[in-house]
């Protein structure tokens, strides 16, 4: 890769003057849950139009002072990331797949008009942070250390124009375990109303302002006593694309896969493309194709549909047990974790853990 003045950027340390004393910090990490707790320190790395990236930093994770003006407030300018830090079977520390985060993180900057990101810089912030946070590791069996990259425009403007000045940080957030085997099934919920993503929009990026568009949908799918809601496509709402932070993947009795191609309106997950990788390394036929509301609802009713589940980083595969809509609900398989849903989790969980052989190098090493 070229040299260029990003690529030479220095971090500055500063180790945080008064971090969690060991006793808080063993409480948190024995019952860490998701998203609630932060470690220590984080990364800072400032962008300004015409300077490019400077003042690189990985310093006391601390409050920001932002005017009240500063243009994310207003127009969602604002893209992030999620990567979990594993411990590994020989006690060291990886990552998996960073490089494909730093490749996302740089495709949602480009669609929110937000400048990129050096792959080799997004990677050695994560790798720095989790250096500094060592202590941070669960204690729990299966647990990880998740870490959250994002940008968001930091300018004082109110003018609608793409902002000359960003921030990057990286947090970091002790996650409790997700269970290797036996993850009970979910229950979904068609929504009709909302959509999340239409041709020409934003739903590949991963960025704040999807989210906040899928809060109502989600409140509605817990509201009718269902786990996550699931969109269909914006123009014939019809086509199953994916819930509202995992993508889906169907499993037919003939033992074939099937997930929605990524034609644009669905985010492309890490652990969605692993997965087709894996399946595929099984001998498993995996389809990338449009898959119908009506054709799910049929397929699982008449049993060829066996299977289904969701997944992403932060859970890596759910299983889908129940479906509902207005036009009422159905049962996919058993309603619990399927065999063949359970197995291809097992063989990812086993190669971010490090107790298997890696055969993709999708696992790097925290000192390498
Ligand atoms: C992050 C995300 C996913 C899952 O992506 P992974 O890289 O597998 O974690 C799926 N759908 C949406 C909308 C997301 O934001």
């Amino acid at each position: 890769m070229a040299t260029t003045a990003e690529t030479e950027l220095t971090f500055t340390s500063r180790e945080h003057p008064s971090p969690a004393t060991p006793e808080d910090r063993a409480a948190i990490l024995a019952n860490p849950g998701f998203g609630t707790n932060f470690s220590d320190h984080m990364v800072s790395i400032d962008w300004t139009e015409g300077q490019g990236w400077h003042t690189a930093v990985i310093g006391p994770r601390e409050p920001l002072s932002i005017d009240p003006a500063c243009a994310v407030l207003h127009y969602a300018q604002e893209i992030f990331e999620g990567l979990k830090a594993y411990r590994q079977a020989d006690g060291g520390i990886a990552f998996f797949r960073p490089e494909a985060n730093a490749e996302r993180f740089n495709m949602s900057a480009r669609r929110l008009a937000m400048p990129d990101l050096p792959e080799e810089v997004f990677v050695e912030s994560v790798k720095r942070l989790v250096d500094a946070d060592r202590a941070w590791f669960p204690t729990v069996e299966g647990g990880s250390l998740y870490l959250r990259p994002f940008m968001f425009a930091s300018e004082t403007f109110l003018g609608v124009r793409p902002a000359k000045q960003y921030k990057y940080l990286v947090i970091a957030s002790p996650a409790g375990n997700y269970f290797k085997s036996g993850a009970p099934a979910v229950s979904i919920w068609v929504s009709a109303d909302y959509i999340r993503a239409a041709p020409g929009g934003t739903g590949a990026a991963k960025c704040g302002g999807n989210y906040a568009a899928s809060l109502v949908p989600q409140a509605e799918a817990i509201e009718r006593g269902h786990d996550q809601v699931v969109f269909l496509d914006a123009v014939e709402r019809k086509w199953v694309e994916e819930l509202g932070g995992m993508n889906l993947y169907f499993v037919f009795e003939d033992g074939t896969l099937l997930t929605p191609p990524l034609t644009g309106t669905i985010l492309p997950g890490i652990t969605r493309d692993s997965l087709l990788t894996l399946a595929r390394d099984e001998g498993l036929a995996v389809r990338e194709e449009r898959y119908s509301i009506d054709q799910w609802r049929e397929d699982a009713n008449s049993g060829r549909l066996v299977e289904c589940f969701a997944c992403g980083t932060a859970a890596v595969v759910t299983p889908v047990g129940q479906v509902a809509s207005r036009d009422g609900e159905f049962t996919i398989g058993s309603g619990g974790p399927g065999q063949l849903t359970e197995k291809l989790k097992s063989r990812l969980v086993s190669i971010q853990r490090g107790e298997v052989a890696d055969p993709h190098g999708w696992v790097t090493k925290l000192g390498d």
